[in-house]
């Protein structure tokens, strides 16, 4: 699975179902839950979408990671990337969304 989904974090706004091109992702009771983990093939689409943080990507060896996560959060234009490395420290990779189409 390349996806774990935080069930405290997610508030059930189901926009990581409406982009899964898979269709792997089912609302129950207002929690996001993964309905066929072994199907995910990483795609990020729903990382993206949740700006609450609730869906984090696993950085596998297969990407160059060394299983460290990474989650998406919103502060008014800022998207921020966050990585948790693998020995529990983190980076914040910040991106104006103003500027996304300035390139
Ligand atoms: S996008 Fe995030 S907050 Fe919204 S339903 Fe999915 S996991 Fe929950
Ligand atoms: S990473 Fe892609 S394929 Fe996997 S659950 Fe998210 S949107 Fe679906």
């Amino acid at each position: 699975m390349s996806i774990r989904i935080r069930e405290e974090r997610c508030v059930g706004c189901s926009k990581c179902q409406e982009v899964c091109p898979g269709t792997l992702i089912q609302i129950v009771d207002k929690k996001a839950v993964m309905k066929y983990p072994k199907n995910c093939w990483g795609c990020v689409s729903c990382v993206k979408e949740c700006k609450a943080g609730a869906i984090e990507f696993y950085l596998g060896a297969d990407i160059g990671g060394m299983g460290g996560t990474m989650n998406v959060t919103q502060k008014g234009d800022l998207l921020n990337w966050n990585i948790t490395r693998s020995d529990g420290s983190e980076l914040v990779i910040s991106v104006d969304r103003r500027n996304s189409n300035k390139y």
